[in-house]
């Protein structure tokens, strides 16, 4: 047991995760655990310099655990770095794009007309001025919030939906995927509400013909980097193509709304790959086409997708399982 010395507030020096106290919450209040045994323990994984408090100031990315020392049935980290280690010699590289859409306080999208619709997609991706895009504040402050916490960001750009933007993440280095891209969405949050907007990761937030929001997740290994890794990129899709079901059942909820084979996806129920292809499961970018190496695109993840659950999956459909930890299944 640590003692209560160690839930004060830290002396200013740069800590490891290791010389960071486990904490615990009440898990009832989050439905992560039962109400007569409630306690669920954060284990300290990752650091970043707060953009809020500004540094020496920390923010801390856990893993939940269980009383009794198995992982949360929400910890989905703990198989995902299991895996990334199983497989380090792979190198692998995730990229992950995460689109969103800025609503309002009625629920609506930012700038919309309480009573209609915006003029037909067209004019909005990649947008500049009035009338285009909404709220370029927000995703202007969190790209400096990401920097300063050392989130490896890499792009940014207005989506097909107005009041809808991406924001990358990436290249990565196995696990930490995940972790950039969690510390990443709570940083998005927390400007969003300093002016005055609501995000949703919901992957079709108005139904009809405006596009979804994905997860697009960009993925190499080190063989698929180098002069002839055409050939391990096929080798990866051909995997994929086999375990296309328990690939969709992890890449999020209200996918099916959203893959419906129109507005730039491939369909729920069928594998589909090609070159270019903004219509497929995987796409392989034109220039990776015109090499011969790089990487591929699976663009089947939703916006609302847990990164560790996507980069797992992954890992091990194309290079095995892992012996899992998660407690037995209830009687
Ligand atoms: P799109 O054309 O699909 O919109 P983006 O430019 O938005 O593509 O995103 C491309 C993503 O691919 C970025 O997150 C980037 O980090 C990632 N990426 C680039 N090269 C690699 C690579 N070799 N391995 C994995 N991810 C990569
Ligand atoms: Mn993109
Ligand atoms: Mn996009
Ligand atoms: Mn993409």
């Amino acid at each position: 047991m640590k003692s209560n010395k160690s839930l004060q507030t830290l002396k200013e020096k740069d800590y490891t995760v290791d010389e960071l106290p486990i904490w615990n919450f009440d898990g009832s209040s989050t439905g992560q655990a039962p109400g007569d045994n409630s306690d669920v323990y954060l284990k300290p994984v990752a650091i970043f310099p707060s953009p809020f408090l500004l540094s020496p100031n920390i923010l801390v990315l856990a893993e939940c655990w269980n009383a009794d020392g198995t992982p949360n049935k929400f910890n989905y980290r703990h198989e995902a770095a299991k895996l990334m280690k199983a497989h380090e010699a792979q190198e692998p590289w995730f990229g992950l794009e995460q689109e969103y859409t800025l609503l309002d306080m009625n629920d609506r999208p930012y700038g919309w007309p309480t009573n209609g619709y915006p003029a037909p997609q067209g004019p909005y991706y990649c947008g500049n001025g009035a009338g285009k895009v909404v709220q370029r504040d927000i995703v202007e402050a969190h790209y400096k919030a990401c920097l300063y916490a050392g989130i490896k960001i890499s792009g940014t750009n207005a989506e097909v939906m107005p009041a809808q933007w991406e924001y990358q993440v990436g290249p990565c280095d196995g696990i930490e995927m995940g972790d950039h891209l969690w510390v990443s969405r709570f940083l998005l949050h927390r400007i969003a509400e300093e002016l005055g907007a609501k995000v949703s990761v919901h992957p079709k937030p108005i139904p009809g013909d405006w596009n979804g929001a994905g997860l697009h997740s960009n993925f190499s290994t080190k063989d698929m980097r180098v002069e002839g890794g055409m050939k391990y990129i096929e080798e990866a899709i051909k995997k994929l193509e086999g375990r296309h079901k328990e690939h969709i059942a992890v890449y999020g909820e209200d996918n099916e709304k959203r893959l419906t084979g129109r507005h730039e996806t491939g369909s729920i129920d069928q594998f589909s790959y090609g070159v270019a292809n903004r219509g497929a499961s995987i796409r392989i970018p034109r220039e990776v086409g015109a090499k011969g190496f790089g990487y591929f695109e699976d663009r089947r993840p939703a916006s609302n997708a847990d990164p560790y659950r996507i980069t797992g999956i992954i890992m091990e459909t194309c290079f095995g399982a892992v012996e899992s930890d998660a407690a037995p299944a209830e009687k």
